[in-house]
């Protein structure tokens, strides 16, 4: 088996079995440069992007299926953002934000959830389609940090104590971003009637804080591999295991030949419609900003 690298652009499962704890560890560097780089984005929007691309890899890598897909949503109505796609499939994640740049000049430099959002709200969706099983919760775009919304979002939708940390900076023109997720599943990882689980379980607090000890220059230096990082902080656990690392990247199904045969379904007079000044269709991918023109005669 190819050895992943425990440095960057990468995933990595934690459990301490002696505490009733799991987790994931992200560090993601190139990926981000590669998602932002197609759009374009104002710093404060690339901020926001980078952290979600994090929470979207710590979330996704949660996923037991190799075609279980991940959906992280924020969508709101008359905030400056009003909606923000991530999502993962098999490692490879992809982003847009649709703002509205005029309002987006008056904003703080630092702004909070509720400045960008409003009132907004944060789906993240879980897809396993081999198993039938998708899950969605939903909760409150409120507090300071995505992270804040990801750690609400475990504790109300599904019960589950949870600590959500993340970083992401722009340094050199590059990005490093990286994240830790720790949750308390003392009744195991399957089933989701936890509606009696202790939210005061001793061994809880005792993981939160080894884990909340992380500082955002830890969770980002490309210096120090993940394993090191988690070691750092757990190693007078018991026992500390890590999962098979996952390799991330940046990747879009928006596919020329998929977008071709659905233009072709349409009726030969909406075509035409759809034609611009310079004699081809275009369509736009807003996940990854690619353009694809279309000559009418290639449909034929
Ligand atoms: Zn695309």
């Amino acid at each position: 088996m190819q050895e992943v690298e425990l440095k960057t652009d990468v995933a990595l499962g934690v459990a301490i079995p002696s505490r009733n704890a799991r987790g994931r560890i992200a560090r993601l560097g190139p990926v981000i440069d590669a998602v932002l780089a197609n759009h374009g984005y104002p710093p404060v929007i690339e901020q926001l992007l980078a952290e979600a691309m994090t929470l979207t890899a710590l979330l996704g890598s949660l996923l037991k299926e190799p075609e279980g897909q991940l959906t992280l949503q924020a969508q709101t109505k008359g905030g400056i953002i009003d909606l923000m796609v991530c999502d993962y499939l098999g490692g490879e994640l992809r982003g847009y934000v649709r703002h509205d740049p005029e309002r987006l000049a008056d904003v703080s430099k630092d702004p909070t959830l509720q400045e960008l959002f409003g009132h907004g709200y944060l789906a993240i969706t879980f897809d396993q389609p081999a198993a039938k099983e998708r899950y969605q919760g939903i909760v409150p775009l409120e507090g300071k940090s995505l992270a804040e919304a990801a750690q609400s979002y475990f504790a109300q939708s599904e019960q589950i104590p949870s600590l959500v940390r993340l970083a992401a900076a722009k340094t050199e023109g590059h990005w490093s971003a990286g994240g830790l997720l720790l949750q308390h599943l003392p009744e195991g990882e399957e089933g989701r009637e936890r509606l009696h689980t202790r939210l005061d379980h001793p061994d809880w607090p005792h993981v939160a804080i080894l884990g909340g000890s992380v500082k955002p220059e830890e969770l980002r230096d490309e210096a120090i591999p993940l394993d090191d990082l988690i070691w750092r902080l757990f190693h007078e656990e018991e026992e500390l295991r890590t999962l098979p690392a996952i390799k991330l990247s940046r990747g879009c199904r928006c596919d020329p030949d998929y977008v071709r045969s659905v233009i072709a379904r349409f009726p030969a007079d909406e075509r035409e419609a759809m034609v611009g000044e310079d004699g081809v269709i275009r369509v736009d991918c807003a996940f990854c900003s690619s353009s694809f023109a279309i000559a009418p005669g290639e449909l034929a």
